[in-house]
């Protein structure tokens, strides 16, 4: 047996014993990109086809039914919508097909990422490993605690990085292995010098670093627009896409409490809702969100919904490039939801 398949089995004995409530769904960038390691992006076509699933299925509910209650339905046809991290194209992509449904969405929004004009640190360095042409052979990357990297490409290494996914197992090229190790180093420094680092790797791989109009998060004029919409609920993200399971229980508390007051002041009214940067969270985290009085926290454990589930950790659903056919059968085969309605 797999690991897939033991998962599998593991959720769906999971989702036999309890009732079902539904599943939440996690998006990122509504947007059109071949090379795309954490499969974050879901082109417009797709997500409006995905969109119509859940229309036609009358599944699509406001993530507060599901911890209010209102989500615990015998049928298990609820399926939430959220997105992380407030990327442009949220507003520009997503909201039309959003509005062409009637489907509420959660957007929940990085406190210092408002109005940033660079594009995020994954995204700047996705473009200098993975997006550039060849690459010189040694990189002595002085961030973190230092280190040399050698990398020995073959020709036609940089074609494999079109539909690469990170997180499978599988043979990697140099490049990607870099990738890998460049993003684990990256991932727990300081905000600060995260740009720090991207930019030295612009540097070295032979990039101006030139931001793509979609591959930035949303402008405080544009962040109003979103906070007034009637489709739209705002949740925190913390203040600056931390790692927070790398964090002091006093760091975590900043982090998140700030993030919070931070998108509540920008849109003017209270927030409750929280994602955990990069779904990584633990009993600190967890402890903040409740001291901080945020009633949903949602995770990226990849499971659906039950009765029982913790509100301050709720499981997600990534929803990847598919379209409607295949999104209906991925919820209905593998999560056991919208099965009824088709
Ligand atoms: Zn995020």
């Amino acid at each position: 047996m797999s690991r897939a398949d033991a998962l599998l089995g593991a959720l769906r004995r999971r989702t036999r014993k309890h009732r079902r409530r539904g599943g939440i769904l996690m998006y990122h960038c509504i947007t059109e990109e071949s090379v795309d390691p954490w499969a974050i992006c879901v082109s417009p076509q797709a997500f409006d086809e995905q969109m119509a699933v859940l229309a036609q299925a009358r599944a699509a509910v406001d993530l507060a039914d599901f911890a209010g209650g209102a989500g615990r339905t015998r049928s298990g046809d609820r399926v939430a919508v959220t997105f992380d991290d407030g990327y442009v194209d949220n507003l520009t992509a997503a909201l039309p097909v959003l509005e062409k449904y009637e489907i509420p969405a959660t957007i929940f929004v990085i406190g210092h990422a408002v109005g940033r004009t660079r594009e995020f640190w994954w995204d700047a360095l996705h473009s200098a490993l993975l997006g550039s042409g060849p690459l010189p052979q040694v990189l002595d990357f002085p961030f973190g605690e230092g280190r040399v990297f050698t990398l020995e490409e073959k020709p036609g290494d940089s074609a494999a990085n079109i539909g690469w996914r990170a997180d499978d197992a599988g043979e990697d090229t140099p490049r990607q292995r870099l990738f890998r190790e460049l993003w684990d180093i990256i991932v727990v420094l300081e905000p600060a010098e995260q740009d720090e680092a991207t930019d030295f790797l612009m540097e070295w791989a032979g990039h101006v670093p030139a931001t793509p109009p979609s591959r930035v998060a949303v402008d405080a004029e544009q962040f109003a627009r979103i906070a007034e919409h009637p489709l739209i609920s705002l949740g925190s993200h913390t203040l600056d896409h931390v790692s927070l399971t790398d964090l002091s229980p006093q760091r975590q508390h900043t982090q998140i409490g700030a993030g919070h007051r931070m998108i509540e002041e920008l849109s003017g009214r209270p927030v409750t809702r929280f994602s955990y940067p990069y779904g990584r969270f633990d009993d600190g985290a967890r402890t903040a969100v409740r001291d901080l009085g945020i009633d949903i926290a949602c995770t990226s454990v990849p499971l659906p919904t039950i009765v029982d589930d913790d509100p301050r950790a709720l499981p997600r659903l990534q929803a990847t490039e598919m379209n409607g056919d295949r999104f209906a059968r991925w919820l209905g085969e593998d999560y056991g939801l919208l099965s009824r309605s088709r």
